[in-house]
């Protein structure tokens, strides 16, 4: 299952929150849409990453204009882009849909991808600190 599509899955199991792989209220972001997808439980918070799918480590040219912090871990990343549209495109400017994010996501990923399962991540044992730098 390619990433686009466990997102676009994920939206039929839970309800769109920003900034939140899991809100525990059956509501989370792209990446929870796609953890849920995954059949992945509540670990530390969902966490689709790079473990369940590498290519969320890809760099991307970011489709918009955002003064993005470039420091950080995440900026030019498949998964950082993905967070930055669903909460600041989707729901901050309402200038994405959810159906463009995973239009774009589609047109980015690999013509193939398999997601490695979630017991890679749950015999690694690591901080939710640690888990939150991951996604
Ligand atoms: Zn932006």
């Amino acid at each position: 299952m390619r990433l686009s599509q466990a997102i676009a899955l994920g939206r039929t199991l839970c309800s769109p929150v920003p900034a939140t792989q899991d809100d525990l209220n059956g509501g989370g972001c792209a990446l929870g849409m796609g953890a849920r997808a995954l059949g992945l439980k509540f670990f530390h918070g969902y966490s689709l990453n790079e473990i369940n799918y590498p290519t969320l480590r890809n760099r991307v040219e970011m489709p918009c204009s955002c003064d993005l912090p470039r420091g950080d871990y995440w900026y030019g990343t498949l998964g950082g882009a993905i967070a930055h549209f669903f909460n600041e495109h989707v729901f901050g400017a309402k200038d994405w849909t959810l159906d463009q994010l995973i239009d774009w996501v589609r047109s980015v990923e690999p013509a193939e991808e398999t997601p490695r399962p979630t017991d890679a991540l749950a015999k690694e044992p690591v901080s939710a600190e640690e888990l939150s730098k991951r996604v």
